[in-house]
């Protein structure tokens, strides 16, 4: 028995919701948190930087091995049915939700680890479909319990590779390697600063107290990013392209930088040559802002999510007028050094780096002023980096 995991409030919601449903007792479990990063937007799937923190909300997954050839899976906290499914022949299915552990399941098999039948339940303080990443997550609280399954550990960054082939291939998702990459290895106290071409990290250190991180849900979600992701990423891959008749070299945005990018304009259309101006400029923002951190130069850190939010809003054009808003709102309180929209954009949550003397005043201030301009509530909460995905038993 792990006390640390059995003491936990939310494992032993998922402990108990798995008892009404099977009747029996789970005996293993993993853990995952969500993110929100700090800097570094729409960079992953350029070869880039980018800077996420995990935070203090989790999903976990507890489960037991059933001995035989199916799973059956149940979500507390989405639609609470239970989803069965055979492990031959695992495909994605019409369950939404379940496309997310199939995906991971058919990861472990097809890297020749076969994964006996199991019985689990799932449940999340992360909200849903917020930017908070709470499908990798789920990806990478899901994979934990299959190691503590299987008796095995898997190298963090394979791990947070399978979860990401599992939202590729069955989730239909082409997201970057960022969200699995910090739920699988975020460390408390600190920011990750990610290569998202070479797969290296530097731990970052966020370990103020004097300063907090502030986490704002706008409430909204605007359905464009399924159809507006992957033409950013088209567009992305146009401008390398182009950049890369003149200078080889570019095999992605990230090798390109702002000269490159001026003597390509010409043949670039306008449009995409905004979107490699932003992505450009981001990656530079992250390394600076890293290096920003690393000496306590909050200032510089806040000014460079400002600029960040100002491409993403214009440049990009991923921001909404919701996220728009309350970063304005952040911008007028006393004690916010900076703020931006985190995640991929048209919805979701904005992060704020504040002085901790200054979070509540900042959370009243926001929260009122977005009411005022919006008419919706703006549900905000603080976090310090935590630590990422963890394996556990109960039994
Ligand atoms: P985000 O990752 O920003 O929260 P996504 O749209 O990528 O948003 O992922 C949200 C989807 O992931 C949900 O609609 C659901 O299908 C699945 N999901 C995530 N967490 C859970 C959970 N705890 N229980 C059930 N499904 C979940
Ligand atoms: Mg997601």
């Amino acid at each position: 028995m792990n006390a640390n995991h059995a003491n936990d409030a939310l494992v032993q919601r998922a402990i108990a919701g798995f008892r009404d449903h099977f009747d029996t007792d789970p005996t293993l479990g993993g853990v995952a948190p969500g993110r929100v990063n700090l800097i570094g937007e729409h960079t992953d799937y350029n070869d880039g930087f980018v800077m996420p923190l995990a935070i203090e909300r989790r999903t976990v997954v507890v489960g037991v091995p059933n001995h035989s050839p199916r799973c059956r899976m149940v979500a507390l906290d989405h639609d609470g049915n239970m989803a069965t499914f055979m492990l031959e022949g695992i495909a994605p299915g019409t369950t939404e939700w379940v496309k997310y552990p199939k995906g991971v399941i058919a990861q472990f098999i097809d890297n020749g680890h076969p994964v006996p039948g199991f019985d689990a339940v799932v449940t999340s303080d992360v909200p849903l479909g917020s930017g908070l990443s709470s499908s990798a997550a789920l990806e990478v609280a899901t994979a934990s319990m299959i190691e503590q399954l299987l008796g095995i550990r898997i190298d963090p960054v394979h791990k947070a590779l399978w979860a990401q082939k599992a939202e590729h291939d069955y989730a239909n998702m082409p997201c970057g390697i960022m969200d699995q990459f910090i739920s699988a290895m975020g460390q408390r106290d600190h920011a990750l600063l990610i290569d998202c071409r070479d797969h290296s990290t530097r731990l970052v250190k966020l370990v103020d107290p004097d300063v907090a991180v502030l986490i704002t849900n706008s409430g909204v979600k605007h359905n464009l990013g399924d159809t507006e992701y992957p033409l950013r990423r088209q567009q992305c891959e146009e401008a390398a392209a182009t950049i890369a008749k003149t200078y080889p070299q570019v095999k992605a945005l990230r090798d390109a930088d702002m000269k490159m990018l001026a003597a390509a304009k010409e043949d670039l259309d306008e449009v995409v040559y905004r979107r490699a101006r932003h992505v450009i400029g981001e990656n530079e923002r992250t390394v600076l802002a890293a290096d920003a951190l690393d000496r306590g130069d909050y200032p510089e850190v806040g000014r460079l999510m400002y600029e960040s939010h100002a491409f993403l809003r214009d440049d990009y054009e991923v921001s909404c007028p919701e996220l728009d808003v309350l970063v304005e709102l952040a911008r007028g309180c006393d004690g916010v050094f900076g703020s931006r929209m985190t995640g991929g954009g048209f919805g979701g949550c904005t992060v704020t780096l504040v002085k901790a003397a200054n979070l509540n005043a900042t959370v009243e201030a926001i929260q009122a002023g977005y009411a005022e301009k919006t008419g919706k509530e703006a549900v905000c909460f603080s976090t310090r980096p935590a630590d990422g995905a963890q394996s556990f038993t109960l039994a």
